[in-house]
């Protein structure tokens, strides 16, 4: 078993080399290995690669792919690499509760915070700011509330710092590591501290630079009390992810991590909406008009603005920010469909499309409407939609729609179609478009129509028929 394992770890090292002949296998070898040490306490070991080590380099391995809902093969895959990759908070992931072992919290709801220094990358009023807008995330949903202080010790200290600066966690330098902060104690404890070799913003997006108020808003929650959690899309998740600060809200998972410390806001209950955030519009509005819907990975996910409703087989639904879900999509789309072959998630958006596995973009996405072979005269797609028995893809545009060969990879012939030679019933334009088993279902405004898979019209239907309102 031992020696079967050990020969899985060095295949899969092979095969990296094989898919990135750029990179040396050493250093992904050692990215790994720094990783696990980092964030998983695997033991520091000399390169000699003893069985000992290896084995528990690969359980260390199968932990890391468990926590970050991988696929667990102890193997170090292109996957993988891709997550260690990612900037990140320098806590270690050990803690499988959303709390640190022995649940430390502050045994007081009002706590002070002092701004020590300032990083060069941003003005003191944006950093005052960030840091101000981080702490209220936190007292938005408990009774927590915070007051700055500018000398002595308060019970969070912020500081900018690189390298080694006195607490036996030295940075790492660019990327990598971004910050890390302490669980509540006295001294240390509630101090968080930031690498001052991240380039920092108050709000830009792209780029190499960090949201300032993104990561001090997550190093503040370890500050309350609270670990990492491996709910993908949640704050305390420990890699990095742009969100429009703009449209930042915490995920149910935070809010039950941090209230299950300090119970809820007493004093705004039910939470008022802030005005900044955007609002969901109400899904069961019967004239609501979805931008897509889309089967993926067994769910149903219906779009709108910024939201995206998943509809679970069993007919619950959840409602999400987009940007949660997929942090690099686009804010909002205007059609979705899933290939259920290489069950990848096509969003469109404008004159682009993006391509999700799970919720990371596929290499090379976003690409131009072209890649599929529409011309340039289609400036957006409005809706879209995959046909597992016939193996086509339908992508909706104005009163035509065109017909996409998923397995030769490029347009039909006779492209496009007028809508009202293939569904004449439908006389608006289609707005979203879904299969459900061997059904396809057109919306057009407050309408769905319900086509058999021979292209029959079976029944006319509202948007409320699929969300149990
Ligand atoms: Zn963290
Ligand atoms: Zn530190």
């Amino acid at each position: 078993m031992r020696i079967h394992r050990q020969l899985g770890f060095l295949a899969s090292l092979l095969l990296v080399i094989h898919a990135r002949p750029i990179a040396k296998p050493v250093d992904d070898y050692e990215i790994a290995k720094n990783y696990l040490e980092s964030f998983y306490k695997l033991a520091p070991r000399i390169p000699n690669l003893t069985d000992r080590e290896s084995d528990s380099l690969i359980e260390k391995l199968k932990e890391m792919q468990k926590f970050f809902r991988l696929k667990v093969t102890g193997k170090l895959n292109r996957e993988t690499l891709e997550v260690m990759k990612k900037p990140r908070c320098g806590v270690p992931d050990v803690g499988a509760f959303s709390t640190f072992r022995g649940n430390p919290k502050w045994q007081t709801n009002r706590l002070t915070y002092r701004i020590e220094n300032y990083t060069p990358d941003m003005s003191e009023a944006e950093v005052d700011d960030s840091i101000r807008r981080a702490l209220q995330v936190w007292a938005d949903v408990t009774p927590l509330r915070f007051t700055r202080i500018y000398s002595g010790t308060a019970d969070i200290m912020i500081s900018f710092a690189t390298r080694n600066h006195g607490d036996g966690l030295p940075f790492d330098g660019p990327r990598g590591v971004l910050a890390h902060a302490f669980p509540p104690s006295s001294g240390i404890g509630g101090d968080a501290h930031f690498d001052d070799d991240e380039d920092f913003t108050f709000r830009s997006s792209r780029g190499k630079c960090i949201v300032l108020f993104l990561v001090a808003a997550h190093e503040f929650g370890h500050s309350l009390g609270l670990d990492h959690s491996d709910v993908r899309g949640a704050l305390m998740f420990p890699t990095y992810s742009f969100i429009d600060p703009g449209r930042f809200s915490l995920t149910s998972d935070d809010i039950r991590g941090i209230q299950s410390l300090y119970g809820p806001n007493r004093d705004r209950n039910p939470i008022q909406p802030d005005p900044e955030l955007p609002t969901a519009p109400n899904v069961c509005d019967p004239n609501l008009i979805f931008d897509a819907v889309t089967t993926f990975m067994g769910e149903t996910m219906f779009f709108k603005d910024g939201f995206v409703w998943r509809s679970s087989p069993s007919g619950s639904v959840t409602q999400h920010l987009i940007s949660n879900l997929w942090p690099n999509a686009p804010d909002n789309i205007d059609a979705a469909y899933e290939d259920p072959v290489g069950k990848i998630l096509f969003l469109f958006k404008g004159k682009q499309v993006w391509a999700f596995k799970s919720n990371i973009v596929e290499p090379g996405y976003p690409k131009p409407l072209s890649s599929f072979g529409l011309p340039p005269s289609v400036t957006k797609v409005s809706a879209a939609v995959h046909d597992k028995n016939s193996g086509k893809t339908l992508l909706f545009f104005d009163i035509y729609y065109y017909s996409y060969n998923e397995v030769m990879k490029k347009m039909d012939k006779g492209n496009p179609k007028r809508l009202a030679d293939g569904f004449p019933a439908v006389t608006g334009e289609v707005t979203a478009a879904h299969l459900i088993k061997d059904n396809m279902y057109l919306f057009s405004g407050t309408k769905v129509y319900e086509f058999s898979n021979g292209r029959k019209l079976l029944r006319v239907l509202k948007n409320s028929n699929f969300l149990s309102c």
